[in-house]
């Protein structure tokens, strides 16, 4: 079987040894003679295997003890809703920072919710997308908390520094960029992510919360699925959780611990983006619109500014077995994602394909 290289935003590509593990221990788990996702989530061996996968999480992550690591459900989108109603206080108004169509959407659906002011931190009138100033020391004490998305998975703006919300509660939507690097986890009140970028397959959302702000009490009207108090009181477990998919992600800490932690994942993130993107730069064939100091790391974008060609890209590049390259359909063009699992050799296939594509159909 020829070698084969997916850049689907997500779900996404897994490391294969995670997948292997899972095949073998899939009829038999941990010798109970039977797989995981057929066990209670309260036995002994699942909740052993939920306390392992965390303590592996603040090892690789460096989460500090004050913080709480919840296991959700309802993706990233059923946080835009849990983070209103769990975390308006006494000014009853968050302030939200848009840098593209995650963030907008985030936004939105607090507003259901919550009374919010919305920054654009996109300068207007430029013909890349570029983050602006991201000091708001001086407004942010107005609100409960800030929240911004540090990687637009569509458009493949990533915001490297974190913004300045002086000491108001920082709240960021890192779906597509957790774990691509080591963070100041210190900086944040609140850090969440749908797994199926980075950490594992859909259906789970991990939370990272400092655990002042689990100010709501199991009173509170809040439904209790929601309610980051209860999850944490009830080790995130009030109703049955998404097993298999809890157990996946546990596999990729563990691989990633493996292979040398955050440090070694950061220099292998760099080394395919800088490669990538250098070849964008030299070509006169393909573009890409993001300011260099905004470029994603995770999701890069490009275009050869011809619908038809990029169309004809997308589908010849499949047949080389470099799957899922069409970029998101608000935006168009092309998208490869190369998150933790993609290994150097796939963005270098990658390469190799841009080079013969434009070769053979420059006009
Ligand atoms: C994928 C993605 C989402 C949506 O995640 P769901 O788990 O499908 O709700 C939200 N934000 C960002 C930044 C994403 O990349």
């Amino acid at each position: 079987m020829q070698d084969v290289f997916n850049f689907s935003a997500g779900p996404a590509t897994m490391p294969k040894a995670v997948l292997e593990k899972a095949q073998q221990e899939l009829l038999n788990w941990q010798n109970l003679h039977t797989s995981v996702m057929e066990v209670s989530h309260r036995g002994e061996a699942f909740m052993k295997m939920v306390a392992e996968a965390e303590q592996n999480l603040r090892k690789l992550y460096h989460v500090p003890d004050n913080y709480k690591i919840l296991f959700l459900q309802g993706g990233a989108r059923g946080q835009f809703a849990a983070i209103p109603m769990n975390l308006l206080g006494k000014n009853q108004k968050a302030l939200y920072l848009t840098s593209g169509h995650w963030s907008k959407l985030a936004a939105q659906e607090a507003r259901l919710f919550a009374n919010l002011d919305e920054i654009d931190l996109l300068e207007q009138g430029k013909d890349t997308l570029q983050v602006g100033q991201l000091d708001f020391s001086d407004i942010a004490s107005k609100y409960d908390y800030v929240h911004y998305c540090p990687n637009e998975t569509i458009s493949g703006v990533e915001i490297f520094d974190v913004p300045n919300v002086g000491n108001t509660v920082l709240v960021a939507d890192m779906s597509s960029c957790i774990l691509s690097r080591q963070i100041d986890i210190s900086k944040f009140g609140m850090i969440y992510a749908g797994a199926q970028k980075n950490l594992g397959p859909s259906g789970i959302t991990l939370v990272i919360i400092r655990e002042d702000l689990l100010t709501q009490t199991e009173q509170s009207k809040i439904p209790s699925i929601w309610n980051y108090t209860v999850q944490a009181n009830r080790d995130s477990m009030i109703n049955t959780p998404p097993t298999f998919a809890w157990y996946l992600c546990g596999l990729v800490f563990e691989h990633w611990l493996a292979q040398g932690g955050l440090p070694a994942i950061e220099v292998q993130n760099k080394e395919k983006a800088l490669l990538l993107y250098t070849y964008l730069d030299e070509s006169d064939f393909y573009h890409n619109n993001v300011a260099v100091e905004n470029r994603s790391e995770m999701n890069v974008t490009f275009t050869t500014g011809d619908s038809e060609l990029d169309k004809c890209f997308v589908a010849e590049a499949q047949e080389h077995g470099l799957l899922a390259l069409k970029g998101h359909k608000v935006q168009g063009g092309m998208r490869a994602s190369i998150y933790n699992a993609m290994p150097l050799s796939g963005v270098v296939a990658l390469v190799t394909f841009m080079e013969y594509f434009a070769n053979t159909h420059k006009k």
